[in-house]
């Protein structure tokens, strides 16, 4: 098998069905089997949340990750090390809730000391932001991205299943825009008859807010699959009725490009984007990996496939061969238009690696 340059065979991976081995680097680029490059790394600081989303974690919860296992900072902060100079550019902080963590904003200020890492963005649902904001600000983080999947309290409330959290996530999302958070993401979850006929309101925002709404089709995991069957709705039924309202000119999205695909209104501060991956996959532009809370290195969002780090950090071991291993496993597509269980790889909830 012929490798990147000077790096050691790794033993107890096999490399990801029809991938070519050949093509994987991990010298100053982190490249996959398949060609694609790696430059994005989502980081789960904890599992659990203050809300329960419908279609994400459980009324009762889920078994949580014992404390001692969770990786530190300090941890976390020698992973990025670790792959900055391998190609990482970007980093999300995201959970389960990452705020009901303390002092989310040291991990931030030790991630903006890597050298190489150019953008450190978040992912919350606002309910703790407007405490934190100025705190993650001063930090360093450069944007957040906020879900919310409605824009009217009552049904805020009942798709997060915790009552009295709408005001103080406008108020989360106040503070963002007043400590400059760029650009601002809002992400919609859609769900047919629970917020479907709110997607016009949501698309008219961008008008006038320089917010970029992004509709996100369901996926199912273990603990949703009666949401993610009944209520699906795909995002081109989304964008044919946004289109109704204005015609809609496609546009490059704005920083941190991902699975998103945008477009606007003419002349609209904001924009309105699409995360589609029912209906269309976007896994061959893949270009991310995931750290969990506990310190598996996950090279797909679903499936079991994930290389402990945590034991081999603790042991003061070379992190990079395990990179590698991941890097070689990366499996082409995920499955999850079965729409089952096995097609989510047995994942409870996106809660559990970050979404
Ligand atoms: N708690 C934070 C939040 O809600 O933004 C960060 C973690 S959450 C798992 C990350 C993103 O995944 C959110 O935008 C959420 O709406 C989305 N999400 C969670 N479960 C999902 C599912 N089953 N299908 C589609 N998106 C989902
Ligand atoms: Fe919590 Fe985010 Fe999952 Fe909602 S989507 S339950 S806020 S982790």
């Amino acid at each position: 098998m012929s490798r990147g340059p000077g790096l050691p065979i790794v033993d107890g991976a096999t490399p990801a069905p029809g991938s070519d081995p050949a093509r994987v680097r991990a010298d100053d680029a982190m490249v996959d089997g398949f060609g694609r490059r790696i430059e994005y790394l989502r980081i789960s600081v904890t599992d659990k949340c203050n809300l329960r989303c419908v279609y994400c974690m459980p009324m009762e919860g889920l078994p949580w990750i014992p404390k001692a296992q969770l990786l530190s900072w300090e941890e976390i902060r020698d992973v990025v090390g670790e792959m900055a100079p391998m190609g990482l550019r970007r980093v999300r902080i995201t959970g389960g809730e990452p705020l009901v963590r303390r002092d989310v904003d040291t991990l931030v200020r030790f991630l903006r000391d890597v050298p190489g890492i150019e953008d450190i963005s978040l992912s919350t649902n606002a309910v703790l932001l407007a405490d934190q904001a100025d705190a993650l600000a001063d930090a360093g983080l450069d944007r957040v991205n906020v879900s919310l999947d409605s824009l009217r309290d009552d049904r805020m409330e009942a798709i997060a299943r915790r009552s009295g959290v709408a005001a103080r996530i406008r108020a989360g999302l106040e503070a963002a825009e007043r400590v400059g958070f760029q650009p601002l993401k809002l992400n919609v979850v859609l769900m047919r008859g629970r917020n479907d006929d709110e997607i016009e309101d949501f698309a008219r925002l961008t008008v006038d807010r320089p917010w970029h709404v992004r509709f996100i089709e369901v996926m199912p995991t273990g603990a949703n699959l009666d949401v993610s069957r009944d209520e699906q709705l795909t995002c081109d039924e989304a964008l044919e009725r946004i289109s109704a309202i204005d015609a809609l000119e496609p546009v490059e999205g704005p920083t941190g490009n991902g699975p998103a695909r945008y477009w606007r209104f003419p002349g609209a501060a904001g924009s309105i984007g699409v995360i589609t991956p029912m209906s269309h996959t976007f896994c061959d532009r893949c270009n991310r990996m995931r750290l969990t809370a506990d310190g598996q290195l996950r090279p797909c969002l679903f499936g079991d496939l994930q290389t402990d780090l945590r034991g081999p950090l603790r042991r003061g071991e070379d992190l990079r061969p395990l990179i590698e291993r991941t890097l070689r496993i990366k499996p082409e597509r995920h499955l999850l238009e079965q729409g089952t269980d096995a097609g989510s790889g047995g994942l409870a909830a996106l809660s559990q690696t970050g979404g």
